[in-house]
């Protein structure tokens, strides 16, 4: 279990200016050990950002960071040899084979020749790549290029791991596959801090999590927390045809007699519940309304918390 005590990441009041836009406006959160903490965020809520100051790739212009016991920036570089990144483009070298991959990137952790060939089995076996050692990287499928990412990212033994999006582009196959070693990371007593734009990825993933919104955080907690702070217990999905017209009419007029809060979002209703008897009986009388009615989930609480408008 995470202790909290030598926490691996502190971040205090983190602010970061790219030209006059605060793209990071005060952010603080803290992950203990052990723990698997998502940062979620609408594309360019500051995520990407936010990694990259605590990993003192990008200057801060204000704050505290303290990384694997580490200040940062003043002590990046030592700070990075104990921490493993899967960045969110593989950035694998072409030319080198899966071995050779390995190999080059265990040089910037100061790892000999001879160290890494004897933990590359073992890397290979947790990334599901035996027998790949001598094939060139364009031979490799989509997942397994992420997989070796995530080899890679533990050349060096990290006892923390920064992961942006390790599944974006990926098939649910190799998800989960993912998803299975990432649990396994943390089985092992690692730390893991990833972004995800998948909430059910943060959902299983995740001990905590943190919603970040136009270079704030807006919502922290556990996922179950944060499904009882922010929303209704239970949701009805309403669409199809009400009186000649769609369901938006249906929401306008008859959602608020059943419903704590309705949105509506193209062609369906949201319609968040604490009790759905009644707005389930009112839609067996309603032959043009069709529903799907389930618990509610985290993409529920991301949408309250951040909105339904399209973000480029
Ligand atoms: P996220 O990872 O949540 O999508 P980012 O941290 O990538 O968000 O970006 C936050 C904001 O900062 C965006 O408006 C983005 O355009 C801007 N930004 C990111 N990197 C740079 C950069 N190197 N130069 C200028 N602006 C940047």
């Amino acid at each position: 279990m995470p202790d909290g005590g030598d926490a691996p990441l502190v971040v205090a009041d983190l602010k970061k200016r790219y030209g006059r836009q605060e793209v990071v406006r005060g952010v603080s959160f803290r992950i203990a050990r052990g723990e698997c903490f998502a940062l979620l965020g609408p594309n360019g809520a500051g995520k990407t950002t936010t990694l990259r100051c605590c990993l003192g790739l990008a200057g801060a212009a204000s704050g505290h960071i303290s990384l694997c016991g580490f200040e940062v920036p003043a002590a990046a570089r030592a700070a990075r040899m104990r921490v493993g990144v899967v960045p969110q483009m593989d950035n694998l070298d072409p030319d080198f084979t899966v071995a050779e991959n390995l190999l080059v990137f265990g040089r910037y952790f100061g790892l000999s020749a001879a160290e890494v060939r004897a933990r590359t089995p073992a890397l290979l076996e947790f990334a599901g790549l035996e027998g790949k050692a001598a094939a060139p990287i364009q031979s490799l499928s989509g997942g397994m290029k992420r997989r070796l990412t995530l080899a890679r990212a533990l050349v060096n033994d990290p006892e923390f791991l920064v992961l942006d999006e390790p599944t974006t582009g990926l098939d649910p196959q190799a998800r989960h596959l993912i998803w299975d070693r990432l649990k396994r990371l943390v089985q092992q007593g690692r730390t893991l801090l990833l972004t995800t734009h998948f909430m059910d990825e943060a959902e299983r993933l995740a001990d905590r999590l943190a919603v970040m919104d136009h270079g704030r955080i807006i919502g922290e907690g556990s996922p179950r927390a944060m499904i009882a702070q922010h929303v209704e217990a239970q949701v009805v999905e309403v669409y199809g045809e009400w009186n000649g017209s769609g369901v938006s009419a249906w929401a306008e007029q008859r959602a608020g007699a059943f419903a704590a809060r309705a949105e509506v979002s193209g062609e369906t209703a949201f319609c968040y519940v604490n009790d759905a008897r009644p707005l389930l009986a009112h839609l067996a009388g309603e032959p043009g309304l069709r529903y799907l009615h389930r618990p509610a989930n985290l993409e529920d609480v991301f949408l309250k918390l951040t909105g339904r408008e399209l973000r480029d």
